[in-house]
């Protein structure tokens, strides 16, 4: 991970030299991630994919032992917390509820003695996941437990969308590669070693997309990578300047929600499928969309369990937090983790692309993405709610103070003001007594790491005050609840 200061150095240099910093970057990464292990990883993956439902539920339980072993005799956390559990008697997945879940804080807080007291820290790669304020937690991996993660995002992503990590890509995300207050074009820069070209998601508009799109036609891109939302609002921002579209094999999103407004822009532009990807930094509980359209979770990653708000498991179709015990990183166990995402084992587990692998769905948000109401309780799960209007682009509540927010709106193709009422009236009927003001927005603000949230609570997040100020006390006419303008 690039540091602050290093990210200092990097922005002064001229761009010829950024873009050399880069390719060495990616050179060094590139040892690191499909050296070592990766040819044999890449195998074994590989091997992997067509295996029946059972088969891979024994060779998950088989890591998961291993895992368990070693985590009680060398991981200073679990030795203390597992004290007195019969870990050689763990026979089934079922058998995980006897272990306490983990949760980012408690992770946050002794990140250390989550690892294998065998390794040197200092040799390990470090990632940080990028979380609100504060929230921010830094992941340990041992090379050769990367080289394994690579091995599963090639197999299990990359080529069920029909590419490679070989092929020339563009990525469009949350890193700074160009600084914020950069005004002019260039907003993009190459990592030759890679033939990867980064563009910031922070400069999309009207007025630099057919630029943007010209920069990825020269870098002979053939598929694209990065955040749906920004992917989204550069597919629509091209479209708007009248720029023809811009053919790919595929565009892999993840990292915020996909709304269905998004999809839709992001398949028209770049005429080809869109797929979603699911996952987080600590690679526990990874899925990947499949040619059916329906989310599979890649067993290698992780066992993944769904569990309502007192800890018990959801029933297959009842939206829950998704817990995972990673099988990649036996450097930094995380078991029965605490992910903060919300989804549902899918009720019908049978997809016509022919995987045995589980499938998840409703994964629209976070546990997080909730309302306050006046009498301080909390409502989540709103996401069904904000896809009630199909011509409705994208949507965002952003709650000011307990009992009141606004709802923004991106109007999508044929939008009329009365579409946002079936969403006003479901968001009412969860809530009860709240007061949501409807603003049209021509774009949903972003967090400072470029993704777009459902649910933004002011309060808790004073930094994100500026970016909203304008849209929500601007004097346009209010639609009030439930009224039609
Ligand atoms: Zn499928």
């Amino acid at each position: 991970m690039i540091h602050d200061w290093k990210m200092e150095l990097y922005w002064r240099l001229p761009v010829v030299l950024q873009e050399v910093a880069l390719s060495v970057y990616g050179w060094r990464l590139n040892r690191l991630y499909y050296g070592g292990e990766f040819p044999a990883a890449l195998q074994a993956v590989r091997r992997r994919v067509w295996r029946s439902r059972e088969e891979i539920e024994s060779w998950q339980m088989e890591q998961l032992r291993r895992i368990l072993v070693s985590a009680v005799q060398y991981v200073p956390h679990y030795r203390e917390r597992y004290r007195g559990v019969d870990i050689p008697n763990l026979r089934s997945r079922d058998d995980l509820s006897v272990l306490p879940l983990l949760d980012r804080q408690e992770l946050r807080q002794h990140e250390e003695s989550f690892l294998d007291e065998r390794l040197d820290p200092r040799r390990l790669f470090k990632d940080k996941t990028s979380g609100s304020t504060g929230t921010s937690v830094t992941i340990f991996w041992p090379p050769r437990c990367l080289q394994w993660l690579q091995a599963v995002l090639e197999v299990r992503v990359r080529y069920v969308a029909g590419v490679s990590q070989s092929m020339p890509r563009a990525v469009l995300g949350g890193r700074p590669i160009v600084r914020g207050m950069r005004s002019r074009p260039p907003f993009w820069r190459r990592n030759w070693y890679w033939k990867q070209l980064y563009l910031s998601s922070y400069h999309v508009s009207a007025s630099t997309a057919r630029g943007y799109v010209a920069a990825i036609r020269r870098s002979k891109a053939t598929w694209l990578t990065g955040y749906g939302s920004a992917i989204a609002a550069l597919a629509d921002s091209a479209m708007l300047a009248g720029v023809s579209p811009l053919k790919m094999k595929a565009v892999v999103v993840s990292g915020d929600t996909l709304q269905p407004g998004m999809r839709w822009s992001i398949e028209r532009f770049f005429d080809c499928k869109c797929y979603d990807m699911y996952g987080q930094v600590e690679a526990v509980a990874l899925g990947m969309e499949c040619r059916a359209g329906r989310m599979h979770l890649m067993p290698d990653a992780g066992i993944v369990e769904i569990m309502d708000r007192d800890g018990s498991p959801c029933a297959p179709g009842t939206t829950g937090e998704v817990v995972a015990t990673g099988l990649l990183n036996d450097g930094m166990p995380l078991i029965r983790y605490r992910t903060g995402d919300s989804a549902a084992l899918a009720r019908e587990q049978d997809c016509s692309c022919g995987s045995s692998h589980p499938i998840i769905e409703s994964l629209e948000g976070r546990v997080d993405d909730y309302l306050v109401t006046r009498d301080g309780r909390q409502i989540g799960r709103l996401s069904t709610a904000m896809k009630r209007s199909p011509t409705i682009h994208s949507a965002q509540i952003v709650q000011d103070k307990p009992g009141h927010a606004y709802l923004l709106i991106r109007p999508g193709d044929g939008y009329l003001p009365r579409d946002s009422k079936p969403v006003v009236d479901d968001v009412i009927e969860r809530i009860g007594a709240f007061d949501l003001d409807v603003r049209e927005v021509a774009e949903i603000p972003k967090t400072p790491t470029g993704k777009t949230r459902l649910v933004v609570r002011l309060s808790e997040r004073p930094d994100l005050w500026a970016a909203y100020s304008p849209v929500i006390e601007r004097a346009t006419p209010v639609t009030e609840v439930g009224e039609v303008r």
